[in-house]
């Protein structure tokens, strides 16, 4: 999950990472009352928006008085960045800057590691700089086990050819943001820029934090980081049953056991879809080893709710959980949902009992369902009737 910039900055300042003040706003007014909260003098209000680059596209704004602050507001409420529309700023306190770096940590799945990155060249993208002047982006590998410490801080510092004078004022703020990634559970931490001031603090002035959802169960105050307005109603929906499911972009409705084979199931359908018109998959949508008649309609449900999907391909290999327990499954969905099974369904069975699972299918001719027996062809049918 990632979150908002307020939120990073929320988190920061809980652990002790140097950061400004900051008041969100849902409006221009509220943007003036918050700059005036902050002293009247000069704030940034920055959008609120999951995506990077808010700068460039006019989202960030400097303004040297509440009055300009309420005009800044109105200029990036409602702008669309990326394709995200802004519906909230944060106003910040205004720094001084006299620099800007970057830091971030990661966990880097391919080395089984965490990765630090540093740049003494903070202020553009990361991306550019990784590309255009690769030797400015210092990357460290963190030993998980051992972390960062200050010593370890300082190593990632000097990489990143800070000048000496700096190192030891970089390097504690870099082993508080370590902490920040370590007991939120994150998987991302990222500044940029982490700035100097005038002044001569160095302060994290931007924030960017991913979470990992697998530490839910030991991170109660996360829940409430979850910006349920804008999670996709489908998506919640499948979350409210416990399903895995992925919102994607075609109509091809698609439900399988086990996330290797829907993954697979996806890629045929993708290809088959090149000869009907280029239909895609609509979604993932893993229900599990034990596929119940009720998991089946919960995500017979989810999937024939989305207005995209024209067809369904339900693609079960039966294990543990043989074909004809799925078969009663699908036949049973079909009752549950009544009139609002509307959409073709092809199925295909294969695995533990079969020849059962069909003769079930077979008997119950639901003028919906047509049985194929292989995926291949089970994909090419229900890309034609997504097509058709
Ligand atoms: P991003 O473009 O989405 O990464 O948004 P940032 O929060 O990183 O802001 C973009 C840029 O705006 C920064 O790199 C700074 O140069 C500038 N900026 C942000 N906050 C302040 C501030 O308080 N004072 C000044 N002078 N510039 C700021
Ligand atoms: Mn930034």
């Amino acid at each position: 999950m990632d979150l908002y910039e307020y939120q990073a900055r929320d988190l920061f300042e809980q652990h002790g990472v140097p950061v400004l003040r900051g008041i969100v706003a849902d409006t221009p007014e509220q943007a003036e009352a918050a700059a005036t909260e902050l002293g009247g003098g000069v704030v940034v209000v920055k959008a609120q928006v999951k995506t990077g680059g808010r700068g460039k596209a006019g989202g960030v704004k400097l303004a040297k008085s509440p009055a300009e602050a309420k005009d800044a507001a109105e200029a990036i409420l409602g702008l669309d960045i990326k394709g995200h529309t802004v519906h909230r700023v944060m106003v910040a306190e205004g720094a001084a800057i006299k620099e800007e770096y970057y830091f971030s940590v990661l966990l880097d799945r391919a080395n089984r590691s965490y990765l630090a990155m540093c740049s003494y060249e903070g202020g553009m993208e990361i991306e550019q700089l990784a590309e255009e002047r690769p030797e400015a982006l210092a990357k460290v590998e963190v030993d998980p086990a051992a972390g960062i410490d200050a010593a370890k801080a300082e190593e990632i510092v000097r990489a990143a050819r800070f000048p000496e004078e700096l190192v030891t004022k970089v390097a504690p703020v870099i082993v508080t943001l370590y902490d920040v990634f370590v007991k939120e559970d994150a998987t991302l931490v990222e500044v940029n820029p982490l700035v100097l001031t005038e002044a001569g603090d160095i302060i994290a002035l931007d924030g960017k934090i991913s979470l990992d959802e697998n530490a839910e169960f030991r991170q109660p105050g996360h829940a409430e980081l979850e910006d349920k307005a804008a999670t996709d109603p489908l998506e919640a929906k499948a979350k409210e049953s416990d399903l895995n499911y992925v919102k994607l972009d075609g109509q091809v409705g698609i439900i399988g056991n086990g996330a290797g084979l829907v993954m697979s199931t996806l890629d045929v359908v993708a290809y088959a879809g090149e000869r009907h018109g280029g239909v895609k998959p609509a979604n993932f949508l893993d229900i599990g080893g034990g596929a119940s008649a009720e998991v089946m309609a919960a995500g017979l449900d989810v999937i024939l709710n989305d207005t995209d999907v024209k067809s369904v391909f339900v693609n079960v290999f039966g294990g543990i959980t043989a074909c004809d327990e799925v078969a009663n499954g699908i036949v049973k969905a079909l009752e549950i949902l009544g009139d609002e099974a509307s959409k073709p369904l092809v199925v295909r069975l294969d695995g533990n009992n079969v020849e059962e699972g069909r003769r079930i299918l077979a008997d119950a001719a639901h003028p919906l369902v047509t049985v194929v027996d292989t995926m291949d062809e089970a994909a090419d049918k229900a890309a034609e009737l997504a097509a058709a």
